[in-house]
């Protein structure tokens, strides 16, 4: 057993329901988790039964009731030492991320401090959870709302952020007074439980149980199971649109609520009067970063026609001085694709991309190692190619050319997601229009700074087909809560709104 799963508590056969302790009571056929690096296994996780899924939610609906009355800056303060619990673990949790899904240290390592960073910004939210008063029309009334907890949210999270987009909803939920119960990847599920267990083991010590539940399970069964159970008012699923267009139906059917963050296929836009050496590192970042793996990665750019072959050519260099191997290793910067299926979706896209006119610039091969590697790759292309349109979890980047800005924008908006999107530029003009509501469509719009690596002090989330939740920062926050309205009387009379008279 690696050394960094014995210290956060996982073991070669690990239990996959937990609500607290593990609930021990059978288990549904059992799966492993590889080392997309090396395809060796970590460790074994049982996937949990129905039976199982019933008595984590039960027993976050018994935590739920007691937490929901505990003042919500006590909720932070809970939440306060699990910001410290996470800072204690950083080192191992982000070397297990690392392990399971392949991203190089430094991104492993800064997946948990976005997870640290959102647990005190959730700290600071717990005594900000304001409603609005209003001014009554009639005399001697007052008018306010509030906003209560919601009640029990199940949160579905992908692989590629195995850590942290649980806290971002989980941080959260907990101090809006909400318990949650998560369904994580089966591609990532000992991150979940070392995750999972960091947080218990402060609950436990303030004598709190119940309230984060886990189940790892099949999305057939449990995951079917848990979109459509009506005790979830809130459904918050991070992951591919095919999977949120078809959670979003089922939970719009019952009439339950949604939070979807789904794919993106982020542009970057170059102008001539750009920092080329700043939009290089940008874009660097921001296509090769976590192997292309981030649904903020940069697939497309557009470059403008006086720069194009330039500046291509400088990309084409800085692509292939990117060190390609082993995550943890000094010096990497791209590691492994999660699994097989993953660079079988990387080969078909180049495929079809020369098929439909593409011209490879550089990479394009999966890498002769163990593992799932490939080569980062940039395809000379036009954005009308359908290949251009889809979001391929790989590290590929379309290259195209442009004359007029207002022909960028139209075409970078011309896909059916809406994440991000950013323009390098030193035109105040340019930026003004990138970011005016003519501009980008996307939920996030960035001016000298790349697609991915959003800070956790803004609302995430994007437009269109990237399923128009938010989460983190700004009123991300409401979408936990319920929001009541309030009139009080404190006169002798019952004067009716918009004037009515009903008297007897
Ligand atoms: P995926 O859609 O394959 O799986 C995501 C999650 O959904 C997993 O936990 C999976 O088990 C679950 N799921 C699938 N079908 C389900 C069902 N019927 N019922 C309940 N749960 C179900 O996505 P992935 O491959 O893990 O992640 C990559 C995708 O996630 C990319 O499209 C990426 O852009 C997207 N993503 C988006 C964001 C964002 O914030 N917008 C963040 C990270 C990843």
């Amino acid at each position: 057993m690696n050394d960094v799963l014995a210290r956060l508590g996982l073991s070669d056969l690990n239990p996959g329901a937990w609500n607290g302790a593990a609930i021990a009571d059978g288990y549904d056929g059992e799966i492993t988790s590889e080392n997309p690096a090396t395809g060796e296994a970590l460790a074994r996780v049982q996937l949990a039964t129905r039976a199982q899924y019933e008595a984590v939610v039960k027993e976050a609906e018994r935590a739920f009731r007691e937490w929901r009355m505990l003042p919500a800056p006590k909720r932070g303060e809970l939440v306060r030492q699990m910001a410290e619990a996470f800072r204690a673990k950083k080192e191992d949790l982000g070397a297990l991320v690392s392990l399971e899904v392949g991203k190089i240290r430094a991104e492993g390592q800064g997946e948990v401090q976005e997870t640290i960073d959102i647990a005190d910004y959730a700290v600071g939210l717990s005594r900000q959870l304001y409603g609005l008063s209003m001014h009554s029309e009639r005399s001697s009334h007052r008018m306010y709302e509030q906003w209560h907890p919601l009640g029990l949210v199940s949160v579905i999270t992908a692989f590629n952020f195995p850590n942290a987009v649980w806290a971002w909803n989980a941080m959260i939920a907990a101090v809006c007074g909400d318990a949650v119960v998560w369904k994580p990847s089966l591609k990532a599920p000992l991150t979940a439980i070392a995750t999972h267990r960091a947080c218990e083991e402060v609950l436990a010590k303030n004598g709190w149980s119940g309230l984060f539940g886990l189940v790892i399970g099949r999305d057939a069964d449990v995951g079917e199971t848990m979109i459509r159970d009506p005790r979830f008012p809130l459904v918050s699923a991070t992951g591919s649109t095919r999977m949120g267009r078809h959670v979003g139906r089922v939970v719009a059917d019952r009439l339950g609520r949604s939070l979807l963050e789904l794919g993106g296929n982020n542009a970057i836009i170059v102008e001539p009067s750009a920092d080329l050496g700043l939009a290089l590192r940008g874009i660097l970042f921001g296509a090769v970063g976590t192997a292309g793996q981030r649904c903020t990665t940069t697939r497309r750019l557009f470059l403008h026609r006086s720069i194009a072959a330039d500046f291509t050519a400088r990309l084409v260099a800085a692509w292939k001085q990117v060190r390609i191997g082993d995550p943890l290793a000094e010096g990497t910067l791209v590691g492994p694709l999660i699994d097989a299926g993953a660079v079988a979706g990387f080969e078909h896209a180049v495929a079809a991309a020369v098929a439909q006119g593409g011209e490879v610039l550089v990479g394009g091969q999966r890498v002769d190692r163990p593992g799932h590697f490939v080569q980062p790759t940039i395809i000379r292309a036009r954005p009308e190619m359908p290949i251009c349109k889809e979001e391929t979890f790989a590290p590929i980047l379309y290259v195209f050319e442009y004359s007029e800005l207002g022909e960028a924008i139209a075409a970078q908006n011309d896909v059916a997601q809406g994440l991000s999107s950013a323009i390098f530029t030193d035109s105040f003009r340019s930026a003004e229009t990138f970011l005016s509501a003519a501009g980008s469509d996307c939920g996030i719009a960035n001016v000298n700074i790349g697609t991915s690596g959003a800070e956790i002090g803004g609302a995430f989330g994007g437009e269109k087909e990237t399923g128009g939740g938010r989460e983190a920062g700004s009123d991300s926050w409401k979408a936990y809560m319920r929001r009541q309205t309030c009139t009080l009387n404190w006169g002798r009379d019952l004067p009716l709104a918009q004037g009515i008279s009903f008297d007897v």
